[in-house]
C-alpha cells in the first residue's frame, strides 16, 4: 500500500476533523501518499481530490465539522456511480480509502469494495451513535454534552415558572442521545423509539407527578419518537391532560461545536487505527471502540445487526423521577 484517500459521507459530527488528521498524520508517519477526497462519495466521482501534507491539518483539532466537507450523493447508490468513483482511484493509483460516517456511508464503501477491489475501511463517524459493533460513535459525546447542557438551562426556567417543558433531542430511529442526557438531566421521562410510551401512560406518569408535589418537569423526546416529533406529542399530551407545556427543538445544534476531549481521543484513536488496519491487509472492516479496545467489525455486520439501546439506564430513568 502506497497510497489512501480519505472522505467524509453523510451526517458531519463534531470529531471528524480529529479523525482526518490522525488519519494524515498517520499515514504520512508510515510514508504513505494522502489525498483527502471533497463532499464525499460525489468528490470520488466528481474528481475532487488534493494530496494532503503534515500542515495541510494543522490547527483542526478542535474544529467541529468537517474540512473534507460532507455530502450525499444519490449517484453512488448505482453501480455506475460507483464505477466512476472507482476509475477516479485507479487512475490517481489510489491503493485503499477510508471512509468516515454513519452505516449508509459503510454500504456504499462497502460495494465500491466488493464490486472493484478497492480495499475500504470505515470510521463510525455520526452523532446517534446508532452504528452496531462500536460502543461509542466520533460526535456522540459533544452532542450529549450540547443536549444536556441545553436541558440545565432550561430546567431553570421550568423550576422558576412551575413549568413543564418536552425537549427535543435528535435520533430519527436511535434513542441513545435521549436516553443518557435524560438520566444525566434528571427528565422526569424520557421517548425514544425503542421503548415509545403511551399518551395514556405519559399522561398519568405527568399527573402522579404533580400529585406526588412535583411543579416542574423535564421530557426529553428522541425526533423519531413520536410521529410530528415532540411539538406533536405535546399537542396529544395537552388533548389528553389539558397540562400547559412547552416545547425545545435542540436540532442541528447538537451537530455543531468544538469536539469535547472523549470525542477527540477517540476519533484520534480511530483514525491512527483505520491507517494501521489498512497497512495490515484488513479490508471492508470498520474500527470501533469495545470495551476501550480496538475492534475491526466487517462492515456489512454495522448495518446487519442492530446495536440496541441500554435497558439498564431506561429502568434507572423510571426509578429516580419519583
Ligand atoms: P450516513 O452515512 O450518515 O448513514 P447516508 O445514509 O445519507 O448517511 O449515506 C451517505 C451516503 O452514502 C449516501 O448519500 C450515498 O452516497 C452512500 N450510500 C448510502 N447508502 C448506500 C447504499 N445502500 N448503497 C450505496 N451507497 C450508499
Amino acid at each position: 500500500m502506497k497510497h489512501i484517500a480519505i472522505l467524509t459521507s453523510g451526517g458531519d459530527a463534531p470529531g471528524m476533523n480529529a479523525a482526518i488528521r490522525a488519519v494524515v498524520r498517520t499515514s504520512i508517519y508510515h510514508k504513505l501518499e494522502i489525498s483527502g477526497v471533497y463532499q464525499g462519495y460525489q468528490g470520488l466521482i466528481d474528481d475532487e481530490l488534493e494530496p494532503l501534507i503534515a500542515r495541510s491539518v494543522a490547527n483542526i483539532v478542535q474544529r467541529g465539522g468537517t474540512m473534507l466537507r460532507s455530502a450525499r450523493c444519490q449517484a453512488f447508490y448505482e453501480a455506475e456511480g460507483r464505477a466512476k468513483a472507482a476509475e477516479t482511484l485507479h487512475a490517481r493509483a489510489i491503493d485503499g480509502l477510508v471512509v468516515i460516517g454513519g452505516d449508509g456511508s459503510f454500504r456504499g464503501g462497502h460495494f465500491l469494495g466488493q464490486e472493484h477491489g478497492i480495499p475500504v475501511v470505515g470510521i463510525p463517524g455520526t452523532i446517534d451513535n446508532d452504528i452496531a459493533g462500536t460502543d461509542v460513535t466520533i460526535g456522540f459525546y459533544t452532542a450529549m454534552d450540547i443536549a444536556l447542557e441545553a436541558i440545565d438551562r432550561l430546567r431553570d426556567t421550568a423550576a422558576s415558572h412551575d413549568r413543564l417543558f418536552l425537549v427535543e433531542v435528535m435520533g430519527r430511529s436511535a434513542g441513545h442521545i435521549a436516553l443518557h442526557v435524560g438520566v444525566a438531566g434528571g427528565a422526569e421521562a424520557i421517548m425514544i423509539p425503542e421503548a415509545p410510551m403511551s399518551i395514556a401512560s405519559l399522561s398519568t406518569l405527568l399527573t402522579d407527578a404533580e400529585q406526588r408535589g412535583k411543579s416542574s418537569s423535564i421530557i426529553v423526546v428522541a425526533e423519531g419518537a413520536y410521529e410530528g416529533g415532540a411539538t406533536a406529542l405535546a399537542k396529544a399530551i395537552q388533548d389528553s391532560i389539558g397540562m400547559d407545556m412547552r416545547v425545545t427543538i435542540l436540532g442541528h445544534i447538537q451537530r455543531g461545536g468544538s469536539p469535547c476531549t472523549k470525542d477527540r481521543v477517540l476519533a484520534s484513536r480511530l483514525g491512527y487505527a483505520a491507517v494501521k488496519a489498512l497497512l495490515s491487509g484488513r479490508r471492508d472492516v470498520m474500527v470501533g471502540l469495545r470495551n476501550q479496545e480496538v475492534v475491526h467489525v466487517p462492515l456489512q455486520e454495522t448495518w446487519q445487526n442492530s446495536k440496541g439501546i441500554n435497558h439498564e439506564l431506561v429502568e434507572l430513568a423510571r426509578v429516580l423521577a419519583i
